[in-house]
């Protein structure tokens, strides 16, 4: 028998499956998914690697000697078959390697070999009758360790139960009793306050069943936000566990969503393994563990716990599925949404995306009837939308106003205030990129070609960074001559001291990536808002998610153009999102909630269409555009990135590789770049990048990595390359 063998191993040539022969001994206990030792290179040093597949021995021809398997490095197999299908997935459609994807599913600690902590506990051996144990302290003793079987070591029963040493001895001795090691997990074993199942309103209701009815195995709900989607998440994990199956629950950021941890902890207990990015590798190991063996038939977690080694998968749940947290920016750069459909239709478990303000490319799905669209249009307590204003900043600066605040802004801060209400401003600057406009009319400097704001540099340009061009920066404004034109660039600490300039008694909070490093950090600021510790929150779209505070009446959108002016085609969705998003934070209690969205561009269509709440009219203005453009979802976008210490190096690489390229890229695909990115330098490494557009196939993909990766080569020491399908930003 010959076993086909992923190398643990980052090298790019390495990327491909060896082959080696299965010694007799093996035989019969290696398997697909196994990890093992085999001997590798010239020397046959041993190094780790992963059983791909297994082939009879009359089915292949070698030419050449196959070395041999060293040893099975585990008693079980790491992977399961429909892993490995993942992993071929992934590799072809992202372009990783193998082992990027092997590493996805196998977490560090265990890749390290790390072991379980263990402890030696008492468990029964076996069963007896009260009345062999004769006396009533072995009776006793023994009805203890029944109902608390392998939880206690010799010490804890005999130290904290205070039961007797020679008891415990004496039915050891009569092997009633024994000493076993087991694993001790240390994952959150915090108690969380009981949740109720809550009766479902109609619409809940009518959902719940539809999902649990139907055959179809992807749905979206579109459901405004506090339509109740968080309940019918709840109902259906609760009956995959009564089905015996198991649920993943995944959500944008979890250090952003403690509410719903708080409410499916509160639900499930014990039995909810949570997984993310601030996980300790032991931490990591350990829900690892406990997920593979069955004892946690539920995670909720980030992106990454798409791949836990759940067993019968009955149910994958994204939330707020349009967020970009779900597209992974290392390798593999997956989409989350994406892989959770290969995994269901693999499976044959059911897909649930749900979000108030659905991606482009999910409605589009959804209308096409790939996904079975559930609308909730009301919220649970009957409450209406906050009210929205769009304040046009133009009139401000009219008025002398030169400051973050909008008169109406100042005023309602002043009433909500007094009131002892809670305010939430929010910033959305995000990324690097600074755009220019005119301050007077609202005019944005845009590429005439590709659609997009450029971008200003410091040497005095604006540069398109999908295709390019470059202008020099004007001094006046070209619609309407006025000179206040400006770069945008406020940052949450400006508006804290703003803050501080017109309300110096009010306290404030800032949430943002400088006040959040630690691990706890945004559940303590969160903890202390709630408590209604300070009046205002600041933050940036940290706040925007999933917050439940019921004392915020007002939420003030400081710079809407900042998201609207992202050099990115998903900028009018994004900035629709993020503002009905972080409206939905206002009014969630008894009073009404109140949202002031201040703009230079107040008309544009994706605020109009967010006070309307008016999703379907977003939609239809973007999927023309999209298709006008040739974006996803009607083609690709293909991002190659290099980076270099050595600009000239780095520049010659790139044009050589567009001239390669130019033979693959087909008449109906486009082409832009080498241009530099919009963050130009990094870390001391310059950044160039190119785009390949266009409605092209894994194939065509797979040939542009191969043309890459072999021009790369030549120069792989002294330029970096890395290449993304629709990727999340221009970089
Ligand atoms: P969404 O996830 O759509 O924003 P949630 O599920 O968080 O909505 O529900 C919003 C609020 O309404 C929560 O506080 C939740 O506990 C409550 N809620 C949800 N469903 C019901 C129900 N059927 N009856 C009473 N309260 C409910
Ligand atoms: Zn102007
Ligand atoms: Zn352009």
């Amino acid at each position: 028998m010959y076993a086909e063998i992923i190398i643990n191993s980052e090298a790019l040539e390495i990327d491909r499956l060896f082959t080696y022969k299965v010694p007799y001994e093996l035989m019969e206990n290696i398997g697909v998914g196994f990890r093992v030792n085999v001997p590798f290179g010239q020397r046959n040093k041993p190094i780790e690697g992963f059983v791909f597949s297994l082939l009879q021995e009359d089915s292949i021809k070698l030419d050449y000697k196959v070395k041999e398997i060293l040893k099975l490095c585990d008693d079980e197999a790491m992977l399961t078959v429909e892993d490995i299908q993942v992993i071929q997935f992934l590799r072809r459609k992202y372009l990783c390697k193998y082992i990027d994807a092997v590493r996805l599913m196998i977490p560090v600690g265990i890749m390290k070999g790390s072991k379980n902590k263990k402890k030696k506990v008492i468990v029964i051996n076996k069963e007896v009758k009260e009345d062999e144990l004769k006396k009533e302290s072995y009776i006793n003793l023994y009805n203890f360790i029944i109902n608390n079987n392998g939880i206690y070591t010799k010490s804890e029963i005999v130290n904290d139960k205070e039961f007797s040493l020679y008891c415990l001895n004496k039915l050891i001795e009569k092997e009633i009793l024994k000493v076993e090691e087991q694993v001790v997990f240390r994952y959150n074993t915090r108690r969380y306050d009981n949740d109720y199942n809550k009766l479902l309103t109609d619409e809940q209701r009518e959902c719940l069943d539809t999902i649990l009815n139907e055959a179809k195995l992807k749905y979206l709900i579109k459901g405004v936000t506090g339509s109740g989607k968080t309940e019918i998440y709840i109902r259906l994990v609760e009956e995959m566990l009564n089905q015996g199956k198991s649920s993943i629950v995944l959500v944008p950021e979890i250090s952003l969503t403690p509410q719903m941890i708080e409410r499916f902890k509160g639900r499930f207990g014990e039995d909810v393994a949570l997984f993310h990015s601030k996980l300790s590798d032991g931490e990591r190991f350990d829900e690892w563990y406990r997920i593979k063996e069955g004892k946690a038939k539920l995670v909720i977690g980030a992106r990454s716990a798409l791949f836990l080694p759940l067993q019968n998968l009955g149910l994958i749940i994204i939330d707020e599925e349009h967020e970009n947290t779900y597209k992974s920016e290392h390798n593999p750069k997956y989409h989350t949404r994406e892989v959770s459909e290969f995994i269901c239709e693999l499976k044959g478990c059911k897909l649930i995306l749900g979000s108030a303000t659905p991606s482009v490319e999910s409605y589009y799905k959804a209308l096409k009837d790939e996904y079975t669209l559930i609308e909730m249009h009301k919220r649970v307590n009957g409450k209406k939308m906050p009210h929205m204003q769009i304040v046009d900043m133009r009139e401000e600066l009219k008025n002398k106003n030169l400051s973050l605040f909008s008169r109406q802004l100042l005023n309602e801060l002043e009433n909500t205030l007094r009131d002892k209400k809670q305010v939430i401003l929010f910033l959305n600057r995000r990324g690097y990129s600074t755009f220019i406009s005119c301050r007077s009319c609202g005019y944005v400097f845009k590429c005439p070609e590709c659609d997009v704001s450029m971008t200003y540099h410091k040497n005095g340009y604006l540069i398109c960074h999908y295709c390019g061009r470059a202008e020099k920066v004007s001094k006046v404004c070209p619609e309407c001559n006025s000179k206040y034109v400006k770069f945008f660039g406020a940052g949450t600490e400006r508006v804290e001291l703003e803050v501080k300039k017109y309300f110096p008694n009010a306290k404030v909070l800032r949430m943002d990536v400088d006040t959040t490093r630690h691990k706890n950090a945004h559940e303590s600021i969160y903890n202390s808002f709630k408590s209604g510790e300070a009046d205002i929150l600041i933050g940036t779209q940290m706040v925007s998610k999933g917050l439940d505070f019921k004392n915020v009446t007002l939420v003030g959108v400081l710079a809407a153009d900042m998201s609207l002016n992202m050099p990115d085609y998903r900028a009018a969705e994004r900035t629709y999102q993020i503002i009905t998003q972080v409206a939905g934070r206002a009014g969630r209690g008894e009073d009404e909630g109140k949202v002031i969205v201040q703009s230079y561009t107040p008309h544009h269509y994706s605020l109009k269409y967010a006070k309307e709440e008016d999703y379907e009219s977003l939609f239809r203005e973007e999927i023309n555009i999209r298709r006008l453009m040739g974006n996803p979802p009607f083609g690709k976008i293909l991002l190659i990135l290099g980076s270099s210490k050595y600009e000239e190096k780095l520049v010659k690489f790139m044009y050589t590789l567009e001239g390669n390229l130019k033979k693959l890229v087909l008449e109906d695909f486009t082409m832009l770049g080498p241009v530099p990115c919009i963050i130009t330098k990094l870390k001391d490494n310059y950044r160039w990048q190119i785009i390949i557009k266009g409605n092209f196939d894994d194939e065509f993909s797979e040939k542009v990595k191969d043309t890459l990766y072999l021009l790369n080569k030549s120069v792989y020491n002294e330029v970096r390359v890395s290449i993304d399908i629709n990727p999340n930003n221009m970089t």
